[in-house]
């Protein structure tokens, strides 16, 4: 077999550079042609909390030469990077500035209640209490007789408010007790003030026991809501309707 090696020996040519296999570098795209398409994005809008932008390209007529001729213009890989880095950008600083919500929270549970599921999300479904452990009648009670109110914290001595007597019935720690009892939860201004409270009654007893009431905003659950008010509407809305399916 034969084998001509006179095109690699032209490759292999180093004073001919790449400019001479694949034209001149200022007018390719992959060089320095690229630099040289306009790009813009215009009308940006947000429709059910989806970016939506008109995207323009404006290719030079020497936008990209190769030997043998002009190419047609059209979307390049780096035109793709481009756009989508900006528009990334923009997404983030209006996710960041609340101008549009995380989807994920929201597309879970319509995931679960277009399947049938009730769902569930942050506690604004209280009645008349914020939290059980506002319950005169309510006790946790530890494997070893150790009585607590607050199921969200750590069963120590410190926390502890009572313990089980060998009637069965429980010793409490009375001081502790009526201190937190004596906790009106929604009792302070920005409570009274929201339209929430009949839903909400307030941060629980335990954060309002930790920590000073100047801090209280800090646990205001709307605050921390990973959606719009009316898709919280709704997603409560839609659940109650399969609730309702089922005990009809
Ligand atoms: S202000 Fe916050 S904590 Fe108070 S009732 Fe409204 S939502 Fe609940």
């Amino acid at each position: 077999m034969d084998i001509s090696t006179s095109n690699q020996n032209e490759f292999l040519d180093k004073d001919k550079g790449i400019d001479y296999f694949l034209g001149s570098s200022s007018k390719r795209y992959l060089s320095s042609g690229f630099k040289r398409i306009e790009h813009s994005i215009e009308n940006i809008s947000i429709e059910e909390d989806c970016l939506f932008a008109d995207l323009f390209i404006n290719w030079p007529k020497d936008w990209s030469e190769k030997k043998g001729g002009q190419i047609k213009p059209h979307v390049g890989t780096l035109d793709y990077f481009l756009f989508s880095e900006r528009l990334v950008e923009v997404y983030m600083k209006l996710v960041e500035h609340k101008k549009i919500y995380k989807k994920s929270i929201k597309d879970v549970a319509n995931t679960f209640l277009s399947n049938g599921f009730k769902v569930t999300y942050m506690n604004f479904f209280r009645r008349s209490f914020s939290c059980k452990a506002s319950r005169t009648n309510e006790a946790v009670i530890s494997y070893n007789g150790d009585v607590f109110k607050c199921s969200g914290r750590d069963f120590t001595d410190e926390l502890k408010e009572g313990f089980l007597n060998d009637n069965g019935k429980i010793d409490w720690q009375k001081e502790k007790l009526n201190k937190r009892l004596s906790i009106v939860t929604y009792d302070n201004s920005m409570c009274k003030e929201c339209k929430y409270l009949p839903l909400c009654w307030g941060p629980c007893n335990q954060k309002q026991l930790e920590n000073k009431s100047s801090n209280l905003n800090n646990y205001c659950q709307f605050k921390y809501l990973e959606m719009s008010e009316e898709d919280y509407i709704l997603l409560r809305f839609n659940s109650t309707l399969i609730k309702l399916k089922e005990n009809a």
